[in-house]
């Protein structure tokens, strides 16, 4: 055989098989759903790495949108009435979920973009596993409640839960690459990119949706193809959307509220 097919062969095989996705990305929930538990989508192990991040911060480029500068949320609205403004507290250049109005949501819609966000736990969170500190940024909001793709929220400091439904997870998708969460108390920083999904005419996927996502400057999710929405119960599933909010969750669980701030987004 000649040399340079030698060397040729061999490479088109590896990138015709990078190229292959061979996952099935369903456009309609599966039957078995209905019979299934939320702990079948739980899973305890491997555990990510602990990883100690460094002190990193992003303060919004020149060409940023600021969704939320420390003054106001007028960039927000209710999720459950979006003719009201958001209902979370703002006090000393950051906001606070109220649990009692529910999530928020950003007025405008976003297809692909660079998103930088802040977060904190309560110094004095109280609780375990899923409740404690749990809140979460919904990639691309569907609607009410919890429709949309989450990338969790949670104190995993030090506290167990199921991997993938800890903090940095594609919730119920994806488990984070480390866990690189700071102390409660500490201001923590998510920064995403996200290229939502597309779809063909008849609602089935045409591309699904990717995420990369650093926490406190630590890869977490590495170009993530997801599977679908975000489900506490079955497998994902797509439903077609185009340009969408982006949503924050006001977790019902009975730990103390946590806090946002410095929220800016580059659209691609
Ligand atoms: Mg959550």
């Amino acid at each position: 055989m000649n040399k340079k097919l030698f060397f040729i062969i061999p490479c088109m095989s590896v990138i015709i098989s990078y190229a292959q996705d061979t996952t099935k990305y369903l456009s309609s929930e599966p039957p078995e759903n209905k019979k299934m538990k939320h702990e079948e989508t739980e899973y305890y192990s491997p555990v990510p790495p602990v990883v100690t991040p460094g002190d990193h911060f992003g303060n919004a480029p020149s060409d940023a949108i600021i969704l939320f500068d420390g003054a106001n949320l007028d960039q927000w609205r209710s999720v459950n009435d979006t003719t009201k403004p958001a209902g979370w507290t703002v006090a000393d250049g950051i906001f606070t979920v109220n649990k009692k109005t529910g999530n928020i949501e950003t007025k405008q819609r976003f297809t692909d973009y660079q998103l930088h966000i802040e977060w904190r736990i309560p110094e004095n969170i109280t609780g375990k596993d899923q409740a404690r500190g749990n809140s979460g940024v919904f990639l691309a909001s569907s609607g009410t409640g919890d429709a949309g793709y989450e990338l969790q929220v949670l104190d995993c400091y030090n506290n167990q839960t199921y991997v993938d439904g800890q903090t940095g997870s594609i919730y119920k998708q994806s488990v984070p690459l480390a866990n690189a969460c700071k102390k409660p108390g500490e201001w923590q920083a998510y920064d995403i990119v996200w290229t939502a999904p597309r779809f063909n005419n008849d609602g089935t996927v045409k591309s699904p949706a990717r995420v990369t996502a650093f926490h406190n400057g630590v890869l977490i999710q590495n170009n993530f193809k997801l599977k679908g929405q975000t489900l506490y119960i079955g497998h994902p599933y797509y439903k077609s959307h185009g340009a969408s909010p982006i949503k924050l969750q006001a977790h019902g669980d009975p730990s103390e509220p946590i806090s946002y701030r410095n929220i800016w987004i580059r659209p691609l």
